[in-house]
Order: structure tokens, then sequence, then C-alpha cells
């Protein structure tokens, strides 16, 4: 478990470095621990403001720690209730309407799951016209709990047992291996038969897959750049179109598209 958040962290903060925050996390799946362990990183990451994040050592870093950074919020199920309800949304959005006393907010909603429909649709306003000052972090035990409408404007992180995002990531590696020596497209597709097959559970293991390949991807161009791999020109311009493909891809994923169509148009591209 440890090894896939340090994936996901590493994930964020090649992101995160190429200046591509977002105004919205979705953690969900694993363990209670794993998702809560992921989101605290994640938000102290933002509020930290030292090079090498999180440092543990910078002002924000230690209120974090302290447990009284302002501008954290978390929005939890009160004890009386069973539900995240409307208000505590409300709540929350008219907390975002002011100045946060740093750079931005992060919030962040635990047990997401168990926020109602109606809170779940004022929240995706909020997603809708991201107050620019604030990240939402949502973890939930279960990714179908949360409406497609919110999951789609969220950077997802699906965390499943390592049995499973090795079987993505061994995926990945082979496909990866296939582009590099331009295979044919029946080839390609055939790595990736399992996951459109898959009935229940196709569009998170698309995700994952999407975002092992992203990474083995951006590894043998780094390591070409670096000069410690035997790349050659047209296998560089290859990787370089790969890239693209699956930025192209995971955007389909997430705007719900078809999971076999957008696969097979991968294989088609790269
Ligand atoms: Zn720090």
């Amino acid at each position: 478990m440890q090894d896939q958040n340090s994936r996901i962290k590493n994930q964020i903060i090649t992101s995160i470095r190429r200046g591509r925050l977002v105004h919205a996390y979705a953690f969900t799946g694993g363990t209670a621990q794993q998702r809560t362990e992921l989101g605290t990183w994640l938000c102290r990451t933002l509020f930290c403001e030292a090079e090498d994040k999180p440092c543990g050592e910078c002002l924000p870093c230690r209120k974090f720690l302290h447990g009284n950074h302002e501008d954290f919020l978390i929005v939890k199920k009160p004890q009386d209730r069973e539900s995240i309800v409307k208000d505590q949304i409300l709540e929350l959005t008219d907390r975002l309407m002011l100045k946060p006393f740093g750079s931005r907010y992060a919030v962040m909603i635990e047990d997401a799951q168990l926020m109602n429909a109606a809170a779940q649709n004022k929240l995706l306003k909020t997603l809708e016209e991201p107050a620019s000052e604030a990240v939402i972090v949502l973890l939930a035990d279960r990714r179908e709990a949360l409406l497609p409408t919110v999951l789609s404007r969220c950077v997802c992180f699906s965390l499943s047992d390592e049995a499973s995002s090795f079987r993505e990531e061994a995926a990945a590696e082979k496909l990866a291996g296939l582009i590099l020596s331009g295979a044919e497209y029946y080839k390609k597709k055939a790595v990736l038969e399992d996951i459109i097959r898959d009935k229940d559970d196709s569009r998170t293991r698309a995700e994952d897959f999407l975002n092992a390949l992203e990474a083995r991807l951006m590894t043998l161009l780094k390591e070409e750049k670096t000069g410690n791999g035997k790349t050659s020109n047209e296998e560089v311009s290859r990787l370089s179109e790969a890239v693209k493909a699956v930025l192209e891809a995971r955007r389909c994923i997430r705007q719900l598209h078809s999971v076999a169509y957008t696969l097979k148009q991968l294989c088609l591209r790269v």
C-alpha cells in the first residue's frame, strides 16, 4: 500500500512542478488510513513554501503539523447524522468567498461517499466555478458513490490493492515496449483487451493504466534526454506522440467517453 501512495505522490508532485495543479482531487477506494494519508499529505504540500514539498519545516508546514493552519478546512459527517448535508457545503462555499490567510484554501472532504445528492450537487457548482484560491480534496471509500459529474471535475486516483495496480503497470510497461518498437495495432490492442472487457471496473482500470503508461513514457523520454538510454530520434518522436495520445485518452475517459473506443483510438494513434 505504501508503495502505491508513494507512486501517487510522485505523480502529483510532478504535475504540480509542471504547473498543472487542479482545483479538485479525488482519492477513492483503498483503506481509510491510506486515503487520509494521501489527503493530508496533498493539503500540506499545497501549503508548503519550500522547493522540496512538503518540507515539514517552513511556517505553513509547522502550522499544519500542529493542527492549526487557518486555511485548512475539513468537512465530515456530523456525529448525529447519517450523511454530509447540503448546509455543510453551503457553509463551506460561504467560507471560500472570504480571502484565505495565505495563498489558498485546501479543503478535505472526509467520507465524501456520505454526501447526499443535494450536497454533491451544491459542491458541483463550486467545482464548476472554482474559487481560484481553493483546492478541494475528496476522500471516498468507493468511486461509484460520487456523481459522475462530480468525478469528471476531479483528478481521480483510484486506490486499489497492490495486485491489481501491478496488473495495470505490467500492461503499461508492455504497451510502452510495443510503442517503442512500432508494433502493429492488433498487438497493442491485445494488451488492453482485459481492461476493455472488464464489466465492473473498466473506467477505473483504464485511468490507472493511462497514469502508469504516462509515467513509463516520461521515464523513457527522460532517460533519452539525460543520455542514459539508447533511444533513436525516431523512437523519441514516437514517445512524444504517445504522451500526447495518453493525455487525450485520459481526458476522454474523464469525460465519460466509451472506454473501449478511447483505448482503441489510443492504439491507433501510438
Ligand atoms: Zn514546508
